[in-house]
């Protein structure tokens, strides 16, 4: 089956938003075996709308829209994929009381123009939106399929993981199945080294091996289709085997859910360690991010910005003839950080982050990019340099992942 994904809204095609919801449905689609050859994004018009539906009933099996289903005037979704399929629009009961709960619950006055978002297209498939007051929809015309999803990403993705991916999975001509993937998620190791190791797996049917690089780490998704979870999941978990063998240490975890920052602080707890941070060019990212983990006020227990030399003495105590003689972005600088910041916080584990995020300030010496780090764990201190590339904050984002990868490491070299 082939899929057309179409984003509807303005303020997409002005650039003021970025397409997230497309580029996470796209990956959604090809996670489910759907082929997906035609991606467009339309304005709030609704005769531009109606020429784009009807091109892709001819060229597409399924049409999955995203946007335009609130309650304002610029939101015609609805109103012409109905026109379109030639489908008059009537209240449905169950999500003008869902709307309603909605309003209430949250002590809103509801207004009239909320009650249009009850209206459905006649005969439609009506699907409850649990974060929101916009249901999904999901029209046929002639064998094919419009599926329309509201803009917010907060609510499409639920709704597209509960309600429309197993009804896309219900289509399939060959029976129904399931999907069910797990990630195998790497730090450390940049994406084209992680590639050349899994090049033998790539071409796999099923279950699939797909990497997914993102800032500092790379995710290798493996996905398998079968009639059941059972079975599916008995054909992920070998090759989710194989790649834990092949990467050892810098799989960080096998489930999706959890994040880089949540496995170090989950590193943290099991050996009872207190950690704190001493950040320079990042200015408490890399704090914002551990504190990203609830619970984590169990292990962190402060995070230092010392952006100024002045901060850097005051408050970890680096010697001012260290900042003299090699500068504050040098790896004595980053290793005084840490090893002063474990001193002042009274802390087992302590990253320390020293570079130049740009666009100015860099040298032939020390170019924009250039960060040094430092982890103490326990007494034992490793200082790393790294060489980062793209805008300031491409800088900052890389070098909290590289301070979450060294930390974890620390742990791990210190307790195994
Ligand atoms: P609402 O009921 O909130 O009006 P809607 O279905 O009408 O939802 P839109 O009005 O089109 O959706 O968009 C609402 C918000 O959802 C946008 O301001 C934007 O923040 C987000 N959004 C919409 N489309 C996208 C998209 N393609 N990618 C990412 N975010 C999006």
């Amino acid at each position: 089956m082939t899929v057309e994904l179409i984003c509807v809204g303005t303020e997409l095609l002005l650039g003021n938003i970025v397409n997230t919801n497309a580029a996470w449905l796209a990956e959604q689609c090809a996670a489910l075996g759907l082929s997906c050859y035609y991606q467009t994004v339309v304005g709030d018009n609704a005769d531009r709308l109606a020429g784009i539906l009807e091109t892709g009933l001819e060229r597409s099996d399924i049409l999955i829209l995203s946007g335009g289903l609130g309650p304002t005037q610029d939101d015609l979704t609805k109103e012409t994929a109905a026109r379109v399929c030639g489908k008059q629009l009537v209240e449905d009961a169950r999500s003008l009381s869902r709307i309603e709960s909605y309003f209430q619950e949250r002590g809103l006055k509801m207004t009239d123009n909320n009650r249009k978002q009850a209206l459905v297209p006649e005969g439609a498939i009506v699907v409850d939106n649990d974060n929101g007051t916009a249901p999904g929809i999901i029209l046929e015309k002639d064998g094919k399929r419009i599926v329309l999803l509201p803009g917010p990403p907060n609510e499409l993705i639920p709704m597209f993981e509960k309600s429309i991916a197993p009804y896309l999975l219900s289509l399939d001509p060959n029976g129904p199945s399931v999907i069910y993937s797990r990630t195998v998620k790497i730090c450390g190791l940049g994406e084209s080294g992680v590639e050349t190791l899994i090049t033998d797996l790539e071409s796999l049917k099923n279950p699939t091996v797909a990497p997914y690089a993102k800032t500092g780490e790379v995710h290798l998704r493996v996905t398998a289709r079968a009639e059941d979870e059972k079975a599916a999941k008995k054909l992920v978990k070998p090759v989710v085997k194989e790649l834990e063998s092949r990467f050892g240490r810098a799989v960080y975890t096998t489930k999706n859910e959890v994040t880089l920052e949540e496995a170090v602080v989950r590193l943290l707890k099991k050996n009872d360690l207190t950690a704190a941070t001493v950040e320079s060019c990042t200015g408490g990212l890399l704090a914002g991010r551990l504190v990203n983990v609830p619970g984590v006020s169990d292990v962190f227990k402060t995070g230092f910005v010392t952006y100024s030399n002045k901060a850097k003495r005051k408050q970890v105590g680096v010697k001012k003839e260290t900042l003299e003689k090699y500068g504050a972005v040098s790896p004595q600088t980053a290793e005084e950080m840490a090893v002063g910041g474990a001193k002042a916080a009274g802390a087992d584990v302590v990253v320390s982050i020293t570079g130049i995020a740009g666009p100015d300030g860099g040298s032939e010496e020390k170019p924009v990019g250039l960060v040094y780090m430092a982890c103490f764990v326990c007494g034992s201190v490793w200082v790393e340099r790294f060489q980062f590339k793209g805008s300031r904050a491409k800088i900052r984002e890389s070098a909290v992942a590289a301070a979450l990868t060294l930390m974890r490491r620390g742990i791990l070299e210190v307790f195994g």
